[in-house]
């Protein structure tokens, strides 16, 4: 069996040992005689794998005690909704920065709930810049602010966390969650889609701060309220219990590799040698402004784009799959997420120089 080294924007790799516990225990999960995937959500054996799942991403993100973690479905796209939804209390409106496609489809969703006002808005540098705090068009009675920390598509990721005074902090993190540390307590709400860095998709993590929840507007569906999913331990529904095992799994993992600082140093040091291969190069080419240019996510183009399906199809007689970028953006895209192991950048970058000296 060969495993491929997959830099697929998500569904995304998932660390190997985490695979091969699961099938281990695929069958029979610590003597229970049964699969975890076919356990009642309300029995003790779930629960107990419910509760350690959350207690070790407590512990490895340091969340304080007064926000909820809520494990839904519905993809963060959902929660596009979900936030006003929840988060309006009362408010006429809510700010929003836009930063690239996912920010877009953020704000086309809440502005079918309230007045949205786009506080800064980079679609003039085509996505490749972030615009500094001091310029944005910030109003003190919105609701809340949303930004998306890391752009998936762009590649384009804050470096800083906006100072919003009392006005809650909301963040799309579907990307960058558990790449590197970040200080809960500056946020009002965090969330993210399960499938690039926490597990396999159909779990989407919320972490609320609990003076938030409970002042959701009338028209909610009740699977959009967080009331009802922080008072029933995110069970008022059957939960996606697979996934949030093996996210369970994950979080344990993230604990052996020495969490998220190391998780950060190793992260920083898989980027800085793909990002240093492209500009040492006249043959590739990332356009995002050096400041903000993601950990995680890597787009990249060739001088000459009649090349790309050569590019790709020497990637993946290397075992290199997945790198084919968004078609927005044209080109490729490495996505170098926690589970991508540094030596999977290794045989990226030597690909990538030896198809340079050949075709370049
Ligand atoms: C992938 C992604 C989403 C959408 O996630 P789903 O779970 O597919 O709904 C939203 N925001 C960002 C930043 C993403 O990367």
């Amino acid at each position: 069996m060969t495993r491929k080294y997959n830099f697929s924007a998500g569904p995304a790799m998932l660390p190997q040992v985490v695979l091969e516990q699961a099938q281990a225990e695929l069958l029979d999960w610590e003597g229970t005689g049964q699969s975890v995937m076919e356990m009642s959500h309300r029995g003790k054996e779930f629960m107990s794998i419910a509760e350690t799942a959350e207690a070790d991403l407590r512990q490895v993100m340091k969340i304080p005690d007064n926000y909820k973690v809520l494990f839904l479905q519905g993809g963060a796209t959902s929660q596009f909704a979900a936030i006003p939804l929840n988060l309006l209390r009362g408010n006429e409106g809510a700010d929003y920065v836009n930063t690239g496609i996912w920010s877009t489809k953020a704000i086309t969703e809440a502005s079918r709930y309230c007045s949205v006002n786009v506080v800064s808005n980079s679609e003039t540098t085509n996505y490749t810049s972030i615009q500094p705090y001091e310029s944005w068009n910030t109003n003190s009675d919105a609701a809340y602010l949303h930004y998306t920390i890391n752009e998936t598509i762009a590649g384009v990721e804050f470096p800083w966390i906006p100072d919003t005074g009392d006005v809650p902090l909301v963040a799309d993190m579907s990307s960058t969650i558990l790449s590197r540390p970040v200080d809960v307590s500056k946020f009002g709400l965090i969330y993210a889609g399960a499938q690039k860095n926490i597990g396999p998709a159909g779990l989407t993590i919320v972490i609320v701060r609990e003076d938030l929840i409970g002042d959701a507007m009338d028209i909610t569906p009740t699977m959009l309220n967080y009331e009802v999913h922080a008072k029933n331990g995110s069970m008022y529904n059957t939960p996606s219990t697979y996934a949030w095992y093996l996210a369970g799994l994950v979080f344990k993992w993230l604990k052996d590799q020495g969490g998220l600082d190391y998780m950060e140093t190793v992260n920083r040091r898989k980027a800085e040698r793909l990002y240093n291969c492209i500009d040492n190069s006249d043959f590739y080419t990332n356009p995002v402004d050096k400041e903000y240019r993601s950990l995680m996510n890597v787009p990249f183009t060739l001088a000459n784009s009649e090349l790309n399906d050569k590019f790709l199809d020497a990637a993946a007689a290397r075992n290199l799959i997945y790198l084919k970028g968004h078609k927005s953006v044209g080109g490729m895209r490495a996505s170098i997420y926690n589970a991508m192991p540094e030596q999977g950048v290794i045989e990226l970058v030597d690909m990538m120089q030896t198809f340079e000296a050949e075709f370049g």
